[in-house]
């Protein structure tokens, strides 16, 4: 094991403080990152406040940071994907068991046994994964992707997240020319859908509650936005939607987005809020329509979806944090204000 900085948090209530935290020594099938920038996710957030305590709760001290850009500093001897300074990225995932039919399938997120990034017991140590916030972090080959070279590496690292998130359930739901789509909560999340559903073809409306985001979502490739408390801008809509993407962090209303599909129309959750949310059962009943989730993506879809935005030049839009502003950062995300990632430069740890 050896010794590395990060922040952590060590109570639901206390904010992220400088720490220093164990990493395994590279394995033979392992890579030593040194970690350039981590985007932050707004999973991030509810998990060091214990948000999501019913179903997952929180193990402090943590670390959190799944959307990591870094370079390779040591290989172990077996690794053959990767060598000595070759740019990086680790996203939610860094294990799983590898057998199973989703692992086999290449679709690890599904794996009832894979290691997150944060909030996972390690195989390895028997004790806590911990994310990205930090100075360096050692993964399985495996789970590390490799990033195209004509990228900005701050606004690769959100593709890590909430570039995956938002590009599988787009790709799954069969979004092309021709279908229109909805993309609800203009986040970190949400204006990489923008971009995906927009490169994809797909005629995209943004939802949001922020009228001061109404030309940035035009910018980044919305055909049209409508701002989601205006009941009679909803109304225009009805009934007409092929796919719906929600990105939203917070409880609100789904059924306003469930009249808006069309026949056998599907609205996806990839937003998690703390609290429960509840739909009337008719409103699925009438069209046929559906509700669902998706969570992140393979690491295949992940190299898969990086090279596309290699491709297409396709990056997130971030504001470059040093790693001492995190708990402000943390408190304008709870506000809707960032356009649209904050993304840790992780050479201000060096300091601490
Ligand atoms: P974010 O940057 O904070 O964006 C969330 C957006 O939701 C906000 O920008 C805002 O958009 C909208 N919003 C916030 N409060 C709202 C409210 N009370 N009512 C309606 N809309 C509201 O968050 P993010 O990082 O994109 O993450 C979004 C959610 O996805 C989080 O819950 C996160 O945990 C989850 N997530 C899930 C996965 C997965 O694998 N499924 C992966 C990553 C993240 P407007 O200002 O445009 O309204
Ligand atoms: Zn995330």
């Amino acid at each position: 094991m050896f010794d590395t900085k990060a922040y952590s948090a060590t109570s639901e209530t206390s904010p992220l403080a400088s720490s220093v935290i164990a990493r395994r020594d590279p394995t033979d099938i392992d890579v030593q990152i040194e970690i350039l920038f981590c985007g932050v996710c707004h999973s991030d957030l509810h998990y060091a406040r214990n948000e999501w305590k019913d179903v997952l709760p929180t193990m402090y001290p943590c670390v959190p940071g799944h959307e990591i850009v870094g370079r390779v500093t040591k290989i172990g001897p077996a690794v053959t994907k990767f060598k000595e300074g070759d740019i990086v990225g680790v996203g939610c995932l860094v294990d799983s068991d590898r057998t199973c039919t989703s692992c086999q399938a290449g679709t690890e997120q599904f794996c009832q046994h894979m290691t997150m990034t944060y909030g996972s017991m390690d195989k390895h140590t028997g004790k806590p994964t911990y994310g990205g916030y930090s100075e360096s972090i050692v993964v399985d080959e495996h789970f590390v992707v490799r990033i195209p070279d004509n990228l900005d590496l701050a606004a690769v690292a959100p593709l890590l997240c909430a570039g995956i998130t938002t590009y599988s359930p787009l790709h799954h739901w069969g979004v092309t020319k021709g279908k229109k789509v909805g993309i609800v909560g203009l986040g970190g999340l949400g204006h990489m859908g923008v971009k995906f559903a927009q490169a994809f073809g797909a005629y995209t409306v943004v939802f949001t509650t922020s009228p001061s985001k109404v030309q940035d979502a035009v910018r980044l490739g919305a055909d049209e936005v409508v701002i989601s408390s205006d009941p009679a801008q909803m109304q225009k809509h009805a009934g007409s939607f092929d796919f719906i993407l929600d990105c939203v962090a917070a409880d609100h209303d789904i059924n306003a987005y469930i009249q808006l599909l069309t026949v056998d129309g599907n609205i996806t959750l990839v937003g998690a809020p703390e609290k429960p949310l509840s739909f009337y059962s008719f409103g699925l009943i009438f069209g046929r329509r559906s509700i669902s989730g998706s969570p992140i993506g393979g690491i295949a879809e992940t190299q898969e979806m990086l090279d596309f935005c290699g491709q297409h030049n396709i990056t997130a839009d971030v504001e470059v944090i040093p790693i001492q502003k995190i708990n402000e950062a943390y408190d304008r995300l709870l506000k809707s204000d960032v356009k649209y990632r904050f993304c840790i430069d992780m050479a201000s740890l060096k300091s601490e």
